[in-house]
């Protein structure tokens, strides 16, 4: 495996969760540079129905992953999303069968005060953060 970032480590654990010997080649540190940090937005909500359902197959990793990290690798709190491509990221998400909320400019569903909120927002129900010490949690699910 060449490289420590997220997806490398997530090929890493697939690949000794199925009973390979395998070497992760990283410079630096591990989750070091754009995997960075301890918190990221997760979300189901994409225009293209194919990346929602990749997204939903990565949820459930991420869920399975929480198991053997111990605690919840990512909090769904759901994601609010706004923008001109809203129409196309709610058909996207009802062909993949996802969840999401239509919500008006009034609805407390918004969660923040928006001074000027858009006539409608997509409330992505499956979105959240990844909100771990992932480098930490990683290396647990990686040593099983
Ligand atoms: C500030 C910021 C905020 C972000 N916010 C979000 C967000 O909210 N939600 C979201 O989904 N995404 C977000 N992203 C994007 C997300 O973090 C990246 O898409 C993801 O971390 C990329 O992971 P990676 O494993 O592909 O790359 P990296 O984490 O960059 O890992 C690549 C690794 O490969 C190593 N490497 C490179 N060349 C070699 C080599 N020749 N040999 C060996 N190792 C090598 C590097 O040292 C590095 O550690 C954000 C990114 C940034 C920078």
């Amino acid at each position: 495996m060449i490289g420590g970032g997220v997806v490398g480590m997530a090929t890493l654990a697939a690949s000794v969760g199925a009973g390979h010997a395998t070497i992760c080649y990283e410079p630096g540190p591990v989750m070091g540079e754009r995997s960075a940090g301890s918190t990221r937005i997760f979300r189901v909500a994409h225009s293209d129905s194919q990346l929602v359902r990749a997204a939903r197959t990565a949820r459930d990793a991420f869920e399975r992953w929480s198991g053997l990290a111990g605690p919840p690798m990512l909090v769904n709190r759901g994601c609010v999303i706004t923008g001109t491509d809203v129409a196309d990221r709610a058909a996207a998400m009802a062909a993949a069968g996802a969840d999401y909320e239509l919500i008006d400019a009034g609805s407390d569903q918004l969660r923040i005060p928006v001074v000027d909120a858009p006539a409608v927002t997509l409330l992505d129900v499956g979105g959240g953060v990844v909100n771990v010490n992932t480098a930490t949690a990683l290396r647990r699910v990686v040593r099983g």
